[in-house]
């Protein structure tokens, strides 16, 4: 099973982590990487798709003045100023994604924006500091002692959790704009030649939508499915209960687009493949679960933080830390749930 990577630039940037160059990735569509500070992704594709004689977005990058820049003067490369921008179509909540948003709102307040409704429930919450935007995490819950973390770590994992962050000021709106299209499963985008369709695919988020283009076989795919990295299913803190099996659905539903479909991804570089990758993505998980299974059988200590100890982890469990720790306790409990396995006391039931 292999991917065919369709840009040999962009697999060699995502190879050497270091940022590529704009370019097209289709008949009226470019890749523009939008950096990402302090992070080994290194960058967001945000994908621009000429629509009439002006532009639509599908996700705009990591928010701050380096970003901005680098979209702006990647558009303008192209031909396009801010006010070009008819929309941005967001594939989820992600600041790494929406960040921009507000920014490009400010200059254009005229451009629509466009999600899922139950990410843009989420971003709301967000906006209202009511959850951290890192983690999604609930702040009536108490992480650390839920997962059985022991107290020497609980600083770790309490500092990543809401209330006790603060949304910076450049994700800030005072209002959303007029013209939100709220996204479904099938919602087609206002986009001028060519017919681009949102398909809703919870799992990373409850609200992640991918964006088809059928004509040309093009799948803006977001987080959804990536060349080389999965994405983390459980830190959308409403939806953890049933984001794993969300996912895998959604993998199924995307692995049913055609066979030539060229998979444009936010991170990595893109590729065909599309139904090897999302076979071995869905192959990944149910080793995962049996994994889990396995420890469950060979401990007492139950929690969490005990069964993610015993799993199998790229760098070494006691190597991950802060964000890491928390990705994986919440990535650990996603599959717990899947298994109807008791997680933690009263964690995070879900909210709808
Ligand atoms: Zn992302």
């Amino acid at each position: 099973m292999a991917i065919e990577a369709l840009s040999s630039r962009q697999s060699e940037a995502w190879r050497d982590r270091v940022l590529p160059a704009v370019e097209a990735v289709g008949d009226g569509v470019w890749a523009i990487p939008v950096p990402i500070p302090d992070n080994p992704l290194v960058y967001t594709y945000s994908y621009a798709i000429a629509d009439g004689a002006g532009v639509v977005l599908i996700d705009a990058g990591w928010d701050g003045e380096d970003q901005y820049r680098a979209l702006t003067s990647a558009l303008e490369s192209l031909g396009f100023g801010v006010s070009d921008i008819s929309g941005v179509a967001v594939t989820h909540y992600h600041r790494d994604h929406i960040g921009l948003v507000p920014a490009l709102l400010r200059v254009n307040p005229d451009m629509w924006v466009a999600m899922h409704g139950e990410d843009l429930t989420a971003f709301e919450r967000f906006y209202s500091k009511a959850v951290d935007m890192g983690t999604g995490v609930d702040p009536a819950v108490d992480i650390a002692r839920a997962y059985g973390v022991p107290e020497e770590r609980w600083a770790e994992v309490q500092s990543l959790q809401a209330g006790r962050g603060r949304t910076p000021a450049s994700l800030q709106l005072d209002r959303l704009p007029e013209n939100v299209l709220v996204l479904d499963d099938g919602s087609v985008l206002p986009v001028d030649g060519g017919t681009v369709t949102a398909l809703w695919t919870p799992g990373h988020t409850y609200g992640h939508s991918v964006f088809v283009r059928a004509d040309d076989d093009l799948l803006f795919s977001g987080d959804h499915v990536l060349p080389t990295i999965t994405p983390n299913i459980g830190l959308d803190s409403a939806a953890i209960t049933h984001s794993l099996g969300d996912y895998l659905g959604s993998l199924e539903k995307i692995g049913a687009l055609s066979a030539e479909t060229s998979v444009l991804p936010a991170h990595g570089f893109r590729f065909r493949g599309l139904h090897d990758r999302t076979r071995e993505l869905i192959d990944h998980h149910h080793e995962r679960l049996a994994e889990i299974r396995a420890r469950m059988e060979e401990t007492d200590d139950r929690s969490v933080y005990s069964i993610a100890r015993g799993l199998h982890w790229s760098r070494g469990f006691d190597e991950l830390h802060h964000f890491n720790l928390f990705a994986a306790l919440a990535e650990t409990a996603a599959h717990m749930h899947y298994l109807g396995l008791e997680v933690g006391t009263g964690a995070l039931a879900a909210r709808g």
